[in-house]
This record gives structure tokens, sequence and C-alpha cells, in this order.
């Protein structure tokens, strides 16, 4: 923490007040730290696509020829290209660096200081983030216990007066992989709110609600390239909206957001659709043989999952010490210091090799005991 300044009180207080982010240790410097080479450990912690990108991807990379010219600002081929993956006209269509950057966006279009936000924990923390950092107030509607939607109380929330203006749902829902169904999502819906489902893993799970979009004015869907693709690095991200939110988000959103880079690995990845969707069946095969064998551990309470990762209860031992003991052995996997999850590890789906290596160390793990 720098000193204070005689100027720190021109920092916004919402922004002084915000306790700091944690960031994420790099890979070189776990690796320094482990004392293991990057190539051996099994970074399950993430949610990554562990085949990465299509082969294409490279070669597009490769050729490109204009890295030395700014990006077109409508991401017009990426767009197009979206329509037909999606179905979706591209005209409803908005790509961002990453879904990060449009949820940052939706949240500066619709709340100001003092609006509420809807949050339905356990889930991904950007959604508190960016509300937060644009001087929104979150009120949570905590997921029952097998992480299924409170509706009662979203309603009871965005009817009670409080000027809230976004609700953010996850399906499948990070942590645990759950889906939202049809009948609640019809339900919240009728909400004097946008809706915003997220989907950034439907992929593994198929059942996109993306042409919900075109019969409802509040619902906004958003997708990404980081998991299926396997293009978390080069930061791509969509959005489909009804086109009123559209003219307004065009107002606010970076001319450049999307790179030179990120767009043509996107338009590769794109036009190789088949050899991703091999990859993708991959991870939902291991998905399951990975539940399976979880379930032979007695200390673990494997969630079944829809999405690319695995939720786990850890019960009669510390899942904190459970991750800190696996990453001493080079296996990186999530635990989240959040109530409700604080018993809980999460763990990414990887390649079947890595579920040897993750294996192998919880059956040593579990004689320790
Ligand atoms: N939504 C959810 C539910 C996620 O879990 C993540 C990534 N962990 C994202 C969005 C972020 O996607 P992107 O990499 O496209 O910013």
């Amino acid at each position: 923490m720098s000193p204070k300044t005689l100027y720190h009180n021109l920092v916004r207080s919402n922004i002084a007040d915000m306790a700091p982010y944690t960031p994420i240790v790099p890979f070189d410097v776990l690796s320094k730290r482990l004392g293991i080479p990057a190539e051996d450990i099994v970074k399950l912690d993430a949610n990554e696509n562990p085949y990465g990108p299509s082969p294409s991807v490279y070669r597009a990379l490769a050729n490109e020829k204009d890295y030395h010219i700014y990006p077109d600002p409508d991401s017009t081929a990426l767009r197009q290209a979206l329509s037909q993956y999606t179905g979706i006209d591209a005209t409803h269509i908005i790509a961002g660096q990453g879904a990060d950057e449009l949820i940052d966006l939706i949240v500066r279009l619709f709340v100001t200081p003092g609006d509420t936000v809807i949050n339905c924990p356990p889930t991904f923390g950007m959604y508190r983030f960016d509300t937060e950092l644009n001087g929104g107030k979150v009120i949570d509607a905590e997921r029952k216990a097998d992480f299924s939607l409170d509706t009662e109380s979203i309603v009871e929330i965005a009817t009670s007066g409080k000027n809230t203006k976004i609700l953010f749902i996850t399906s499948p829902n990070n942590p645990d992989g759950s889906v939202l169904s049809d009948a609640h999502l019809r339900e919240l819906l009728q909400l004097p709110l946008i809706v915003v489902l997220d989907e950034a893993y439907i992929e593994f799970s198929g059942g996109s609600r993306a042409d919900w979009v075109l019969e409802h004015e509040n619902l906004v869907v958003l997708r990404t390239f980081s998991k299926w693709a396997g293009l978390a690095g080069l930061r791509v991200g969509y959005g489909i909206f009804p086109h009123w939110i559209i003219s307004h988000l065009l107002k606010i959103k970076q001319p450049y957001n999307v790179n030179v880079a990120g767009s043509a690995a996107a338009l590769a990845s794109l036009a190789d659709v088949r050899q991703l969707r091999v990859n993708i069946r991959k991870i939902v095969a291991e998905r399951e043989h990975l539940y399976s064998a979880l379930r032979n551990f007695d200390f673990l309470e494997p969630y079944p999952s829809e999405a690319n990762f695995i939720l786990s209860r850890v019960v009669g031992r510390d899942a904190a010490g459970l991750k800190a003991a696996l990453a001493k052995s080079g296996i990186l996997i999530r635990y989240f210091n959040t109530p409700g999850l604080q018993d809980h590890v999460r763990i990414s789906v990887g390649k079947p090799a890595q579920t040897s290596v993750l294996l192998s160390a919880l059956e040593i793990i579990s004689e320790q005991a």
C-alpha cells in the first residue's frame, strides 16, 4: 500500500473504499516459486481449455498482415461469422475484449451510483466487481443448497423499490456447473429489470437461450471464446442484445476494444468449429470420468456439472489445505475463501493425463489422513 499523499481525497470514494484485487499469480512466477517446470504444472484452476486453440488460429495469427492498423471498431467480419455460428442477426451482436468487458459496459450503461444490481452467489465474481466499481450496490439473492436460483428472493428484491437495474444469472453457473431452467428464466424476465444471462460455458452443456433475446427486450446473453475455443489469453467475447440496448452500448464502447489478433483468432476458430467441437466432446467425456473418479474419495462430494469444471464439497478435511497440498505437487485447483464455499474446491476438467496426475496426488493425500 502506498503512503497517502495530499491528493488521496481526489480518488472516487467508492474506489478508495474498495478492497484491493487479489491478482492471479502468473504461470512463470508460480513455476519458479514451486520449483516445478511450467510444462509440468497441471493447471486446473481457471476453467481454461487444455487443448488450446485450433491449429488454424496459429496460422491466422502468423499470416495476419494488419497488426500496424487499428482494428475495425464494428468488428464487422467477426460479427458476421458470429451470426452464422449463433443463428442470430449480426445487428444484435457486439464483440468485446472478453465477456468481462461486456459485463463492465452493461453495468456502466444502466447503473448510476446508488442503483442496485442483483447477484446470485455463489457465482462468477465480476458482476459484483463491476457493480461496485461503478458505484452500484450489490444485493445478493443466495442460491439454494443445490445451487438453483432462489427466485422468490430475487422477485422480492426486484420489486422492493430499490432502483434495481440488473439481474445477473449464469448458466451453466460458475463455480458449480448447474443450469437454469426455462421456467425460471421465463419468470425472471417478467421483472422490471435487465436480465443478463451469462453463457460463458454453454458449449459444454447446450441449450443456449441466445434466440430468446429476439423476443425479450430486457434479455442480454453473454458468450466467450475463452472456454470452448481455447482463446482465454486473447480476450474475445460477445453479447447478444436487443437493438435498443445495442444503440446505447455503441456510444460508450471503446472503439478498438477487440484487437486485430483476437479478431483474427476468433474468426479462425469459427472457421474450424468442427475440430473445436471434437475438443469439447473430449472435455465433456473427461468431465464425466473425473466426476465418477472424485466420488471415490470419501473426503470429496462432487456436484454434477454441465460446464468444464467440477465443484466438490470437501468433507472432514480443510479445503484450503487440500488446495495447498495439491499445489505443492504442481497441481492447481481453485479454492474460494467466500461464504458458502469455504468447504469446497473447484477443479477444471483437463486432459485425461492431467486427471491421472490429479487422482494419483489425491490418492497420496487420502492415505496421509
Ligand atoms: N463469465 C463467467 C461465468 C466466467 O466464468 C468467466 C471466466 N472465468 C467469464 C465470464 C469471463 O469470460 P472472458 O474470458 O470472455 O472475459
